[in-house]
């Protein structure tokens, strides 16, 4: 396991007090936090931050593909630092994100360069439903 100031370094990242923070809260968490929520969740020990300050700071993770910006809820972009490929699924009555892991991607992938010839970099995949919480208070 390589530690946080690492990951950083090979991102040619400066690393700082507040760029480990702020890496280790989004490392950390599988619910796709805003700016709003990390800000808040560490002016409690770090009383000096800013919010400008976080936002800077995913904006430069983000640039160097450390972190995914997402746009897909509001007018707040969620963060996420799962790299790995999943698929996201948006309850549209509580806004939750989840993650949904899935091995018929690679199938999906190689089908659309095989049939189009199109060369995949990347790809954002969204479900928009209602989540098994909001359907079990629905009933
Ligand atoms: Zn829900
Ligand atoms: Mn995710």
């Amino acid at each position: 396991m390589t530690n946080t100031a690492d990951v950083l370094k090979e991102k040619g990242l400066k690393v700082t007090p507040q760029r480990i923070a702020i890496y280790t809260i989004l490392k950390n968490s599988y619910n796709h936090p805003t700016a709003e929520d990390i800000y808040k969740e560490l002016v409690v020990s770090n009383p000096t931050i800013s919010l400008a300050t976080v936002y800077k700071t995913l904006d430069s993770f983000c640039k160097v593909g450390l972190v995914k910006e997402l746009h897909i809820v509001n007018e707040h972009s969620n963060y996420d630092a799962q790299m790995d490929d999943h698929i996201h699924m948006i309850c549209l009555n509580c806004n939750k994100i989840f993650d949904y892991k899935s091995s018929g991607f690679e199938g999906l992938s190689d089908e659309i360069s095989k049939e189009c010839g199109f060369d995949i970099k990347s790809h954002h995949i969204t479900f928009y439903g209602v989540c098994k919480d909001c359907k079990s208070h629905e009933e």
